[in-house]
């Protein structure tokens, strides 16, 4: 009981970068470390992560789609939160 209690805090803990949430696809959550036109590469609590871009892919301010922002908005150390789609490339970036 105890050593499996502990074991769940630890993966809590040593998890995410990769979030499952809404919809179930994955998210990659952190600060830019810097970003092209093919991959945005992003500092996360277990190391940088490069996710591909794709020309389909959506760029917002905040954590809605309501308020479009543009691949040229995303700035080094600004924190996102990238949303995956199926193929692993970005589907949406949000920006503050
Ligand atoms: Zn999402």
């Amino acid at each position: 009981m105890k050593v499996s209690r502990f074991v769940f805090a630890f993966v809590l803990l040593l998890a995410p970068a990769l979030v499952f949430a809404h919809g179930g696809h994955k998210h990659v959550i952190g600060a830019v470390v810097s970003m092209n036109a093919t991959s945005i590469v992003v500092k996360t609590t277990s190391g940088n992560v490069s996710v591909p871009l794709s020309s389909a892919t959506k760029y917002y301010h905040g954590s809605t789609t309501k308020h479009a922002a543009t691949a040229s908005d995303v700035a080094n150390d600004m924190r996102v939160v990238v949303h995956l789609g199926g193929d692993g490339k970005a589907v949406e970036v949000h920006i503050p």
